[in-house]
């Protein structure tokens, strides 16, 4: 958004370009990828708006380091707007595709637009990045406070979309890939669908601090896809979040900062993109890594009941509740000793909502191997949990149907989407 908003600011003719790298979509093994159908139905969004106003969206499938010189050249542009990626294999590719385009005499510039504060922005007073949550957190408020959060309106530039037609979008199938069940699901997609969910979700926010840890009753966001692929501005919700002003909002825009620092983590410890240990002394463990044990955890068949329905869950929805997402982590790498990586990559694999920084920061956190983690002591007792968090089973019957029988009648309006 930022990088567009920019772009039109200092230009009259701006092409808007997409590209599905095949870098990233040649590592996706399966086929029925929600996230590509998700990204698919956002860019239809995306194109028809910009065709009402007489102008189109590019959208390739390549090789961006190619791709994009082609593109500029074809167009005749002399600049490349970008939002900044803080994954490494993005870094290392947009670092590369500006050096070619300097070459060209073209300029990128590029923007802040997927955190609120980026890595050097929050930093303690010896200037060093922070690796506990709390403080980290009292500092981002601060400096949130400090500083306000602008809102960036491309509508206001929108005549300086360039005028052109463009080819029509690439069908799933023309990308390798097949539909799935995402239409089924009832996750809208594209900015308005993200704006629809904010909506009913903003009136009940005040609520999200008792509601956050029940996977069956409808008290979190399921904003996670939309932060991930930037469908909506993490600047309007955690404005949002400051104007709602009640304890609910203010857990939720932690939520948010968790987001910021795990991202920050990634980027001042680059230890971690390579699949280490945040904490060196646990680079080391030993697993038993059974794996007849871990194909029962993925396919939800270990026994306990709350375990096997949240894997159920992302099996079925490609989104898993946090709380779930938390026991069915400890599980894997405390009861059944497998290594967190292996259950790390289940999730990259899966999740509609796979984040690198906020998954490596989750697995780390539970396995107690992570910055400001689990002390490596504490096991989540699925039992106990369960207990705590499903008490009258409902999140587990929905998932297991041999317990249907069991089933308490519910208001099925409360009740969580997945
Ligand atoms: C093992 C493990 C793996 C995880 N993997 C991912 C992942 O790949 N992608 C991902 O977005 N989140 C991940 N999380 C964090 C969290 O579970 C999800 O963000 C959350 O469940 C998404 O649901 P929601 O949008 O309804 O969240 P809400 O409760 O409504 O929270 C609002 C937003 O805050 C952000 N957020 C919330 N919790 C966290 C967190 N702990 N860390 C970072 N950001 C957070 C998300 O963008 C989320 O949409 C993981 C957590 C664990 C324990």
């Amino acid at each position: 958004m930022l990088a567009l908003f920019h772009a039109l600011k200092d230009s009259n003719q701006v092409f808007p370009v997409f590209i599905f790298d095949i870098q990233i979509l040649s590592k996706l093994k399966n086929k029925k990828d929600r996230r590509i159908e998700f990204i698919l139905r956002s860019l239809a969004e995306i194109k028809k708006t910009l065709n009402e106003n007489g102008s189109d969206l590019i959208v390739e499938m390549g090789d961006p380091e190619l791709l994009i010189p082609k593109l500029i050249t074809e167009y005749k542009c002399n600049s490349l707007y970008i939002n900044r990626d803080y994954e490494k294999y993005a870094q290392d590719r947009d670092q590369t595709i500006s050096k070619i385009l300097l070459n060209k005499k073209v300029t990128t510039f590029a923007f802040k637009d997927q955190v609120l504060f980026e890595s050097d922005e929050v930093l303690t007073q010896s200037n060093n990045p922070y690796t506990v949550f709390t403080p980290y957190k009292n500092n981002h408020l601060k400096r949130l406070n400090e500083q306000g959060i602008e809102l960036y309106n491309c509508e206001n530039h929108k005549d300086n979309f360039a005028k052109f037609t463009s080819k029509a979008l690439p069908t799933l199938g023309e990308l390798g890939f097949e539909k799935t069940n995402l239409e089924d699901l009832g996750l809208p997609t594209g900015t308005s669908g993200g704006k629809s969910l904010l909506e009913k979700f903003y009136k009940n926010i005040k609520n999200y601090s008792t509601n956050r840890n029940f996977p069956s009753i409808r008290g979190v966001s399921y904003l996670s896809v939309h932060n991930r692929f930037g469908t909506l501005s993490i600047r309007h919700l955690a404005k949002l979040a400051i104007e709602a002003d009640n304890d609910g909002a203010s857990t939720w825009l932690s939520e948010l900062i968790w987001r910021d620092f795990y991202f920050q983590i990634i980027a001042n410890f680059p230890q971690v993109s390579e699949k280490k240990s945040f904490k060196s002394q646990f680079e080391n463990l030993k697993f038993e890594n059974d794996e007849k044990k871990f194909e029962a955890w993925k396919n939800g068949l270990t026994g306990f009941p709350i375990i096997d329905a949240a894997m159920k869950q992302i099996n079925q929805t490609g989104y898993m509740h946090n709380r779930l997402r938390m026991i069915v982590s400890s599980f894997l790498v405390k009861d059944l000793l497998i290594d967190w990586r292996w259950g790390e990559k289940y999730f990259e694999d899966n999740l509609i909502d796979f984040d690198f920084s906020a998954n490596n920061g989750g697995w780390q956190w539970a396995a107690s191997t992570g910055c400001d983690s689990q002390p490596y002591f504490r096991i989540f007792n699925p039992v106990l949990q369960s207990e705590k968090f499903d008490k009258d089973g409902s999140f587990i019957k929905k998932y297991i149907p041999q317990l249907a029988p069991l089933s308490v009648k519910r208001d099925s309006s409360t009740m969580g989407i997945f």
